[in-house]
C-alpha cells in the first residue's frame, strides 16, 4: 500500500469511535422518510453479497446491527445507526446488482440513492465495498457515477482480502486504484479488509475517525 499506515493514535481513536454504543435510528425506503440530518454521516454501499453486513459487524463488534438490516422488507432501505448520542451516523445502503431484482426495483433504488446523495449535506463519505476476489464490476459503475455526479467523497474498500494471497492483493489494489484515477470524487487510496481475519479493520476505523476529526475542524 502506497499511503502511510495510520499512527497508533489514529488506530486508538478509531477503536474508541466504533466501540461506542450504537443505536438503530431508523430505516428509509423513500426520500421523504429519511431521518433528520444530525452529526456527521458515513455510508456503506456495495453489491449484494459483497460482505457489507460482515464488515459492519467487524467494525462495531455488534452482530445485532447487521441483523436489523437483514429484516425482510429492509433490504431495499437505507438503514441508519448512530453512536455518540447522534454525533456520528453510519448508513447501511441497500445492496445492488442482484440479478433477480426487476427493473422497477432498480429504478426505485436508483431514485432513492440519487435523492439521498444530493440532499445529504452531513454525508462525509461513502465507502464503496468491492469484493477483493472480483475487483470492480460493471454493476458498481452506476453507483460510482452517481457519487461522482453528486460530488460526494467516496472511497473503495476491498472486502474478503483473506481470499487472496498478498501478491494478488497488491495487484488488485493497484488495478482498482488505477481504475479510480479518472474519478475526481473518488479517494485515491483503496483499503483492503477482511471481516474473517480482521485485517484492515483497525485501519478502516482509524480512517473514519480521521475523516470525522477533519470534518469537525472545518
Ligand atoms: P452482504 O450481503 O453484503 O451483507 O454480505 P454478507 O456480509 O452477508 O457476506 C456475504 C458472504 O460473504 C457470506 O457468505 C460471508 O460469509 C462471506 N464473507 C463476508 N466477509 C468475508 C470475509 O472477510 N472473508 C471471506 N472469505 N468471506 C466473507
Amino acid at each position: 500500500m502506497a499511503a502511510a499506515d495510520p499512527s497508533a493514535e489514529d488506530i486508538e481513536a478509531g477503536r474508541r469511535l466504533f466501540a461506542a454504543p450504537w443505536e438503530f435510528v431508523g430505516a428509509a425506503g423513500s426520500y421523504t422518510s429519511l431521518p433528520p440530518m444530525r452529526g456527521t454521516e458515513i455510508a456503506f454501499a456495495g453489491r449484494s453479497n459483497v460482505g457489507k453486513s460482515s464488515l459492519i459487524n467487524a467494525l462495531t463488534g455488534r452482530k445485532a446491527l447487521a441483523r436489523i438490516s437483514r429484516t425482510p422488507g429492509r433490504t431495499q432501505e437505507l438503514i441508519f445507526f448512530s453512536a455518540g448520542g447522534g454525533e456520528f451516523t453510519m448508513v447501511d445502503m441497500p445492496g445492488y446488482g442482484y440479478a433477480a431484482v426487476g427493473k422497477e426495483k432498480v429504478a426505485a433504488w436508483t431514485e432513492l440513492i440519487h435523492a439521498y446523495l444530493l440532499g445529504r449535506a452531513n454525508l462525509a463519505r461513502v465507502y464503496v465495498l468491492v469484493d477483493a476476489r472480483h475487483g470492480l464490476k460493471d454493476t458498481d459503475m452506476p453507483t460510482l457515477d452517481a457519487l461522482g455526479r453528486a460530488a460526494v467523497s467516496h472511497q473503495v474498500v476491498l472486502t474478503k482480502a483473506d481470499a487472496l494471497k498478498p501478491t494478488e492483493q497488491d495487484a488488485r489494489l493497484a488495478a482498482v486504484e488505477a481504475a479510480l484515477a479518472k474519478r475526481p470524487a473518488a479517494y485515491p487510496q483503496v483499503l483492503a479488509t477482511s471481516s474473517r481475519n480482521t485485517s484492515g479493520i483497525p485501519q478502516l476505523r482509524a480512517a473514519v475517525a480521521k475523516l470525522l476529526a477533519e470534518r469537525s475542524m472545518r
